[in-house]
């Protein structure tokens, strides 16, 4: 399966926000946006007008780069959450949101979306008791996630585990982390959306345009 293979760190450069790709090392001097909050490459630094076409482009992008998806993929995400009834831009956000590998993460069992999707790809995880290795399986209210007993036992399991103990918790899922498990008690709605992006120290949230990926996709 193909999947974007360079530096993380260039993504939340180019996209001029945190987007968190690669867990602990995120929330350490190491980040690079820490360092270099511009661009990468020789003109990183230049000032460039931003158009309406170049926000809607860059807030896509975003959103896209964050699941780890590549361009087909995720137009067929967002032509699906177009067909839904309701808003397409939350319909989106959910699908992505619901995702077996993005579930994976929010329930603490990966430090990064990359590294759940690993473990979803590698067989660690059980939904209802199957071995599922889909990562953009969606999950369902009343579904059980969980990590097979002898992937439990992984040390960057249990390092994700309590990585995850200081992290948000997204209220739509049930959290057991003795046990590994968690259970979809709801679909994220708009309340949940806006926290899919962690504030920075200062306590501010950066929330997802969704409003701009679709006007971006309607043209
Ligand atoms: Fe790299 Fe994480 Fe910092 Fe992004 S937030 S620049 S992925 S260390």
């Amino acid at each position: 399966m193909a999947r974007y293979t360079d530096a993380s760190c260039r993504i939340c450069r180019r996209e001029g926000v945190k987007l968190y790709l690669k867990g602990v090392r995120c929330d350490t001097d190491k980040c690079s946006f820490n360092r270099r909050a511009y661009a990468p490459g020789q003109h990183g630094q230049a000032r460039k007008k931003a158009t309406p076409y170049s926000m809607q482009l860059r807030e896509k992008q975003k959103v896209r780069r964050m699941y780890g998806m590549l361009e087909r993929q995720f137009r067929l995400f967002y032509e699906r959450a177009n067909r839904m009834k309701g808003p397409t831009g939350d319909n989106l956000l959910r699908l992505l949101e619901t995702r077996l590998d993005s579930v994976t993460y929010n329930a603490g069992f990966g430090v990064s979306r990359a590294e759940s999707r690993q473990l979803v790809r590698h067989g660690h995880i059980n939904v209802n008791g199957q071995r599922v290795t889909i990562p953009s399986y969606i999950v369902r209210v009343g579904d059980v996630i969980e990590v097979r007993e002898r992937s439990a036992k992984l040390q960057r399991v249990i390092d994700a585990g309590n990585f995850a103990e200081q992290k948000r918790t997204v209220r739509w899922l049930e959290v057991d982390r003795a046990k590994f498990k968690a259970t979809v008690s709801a679909l994220p709605e708009r309340d949940d959306f806006d926290q899919i992006l962690p504030g920075s120290e200062d306590g501010d949230r950066r929330g997802i345009r969704d409003e701009l990926i679709v006007e971006l996709y309607s043209k």
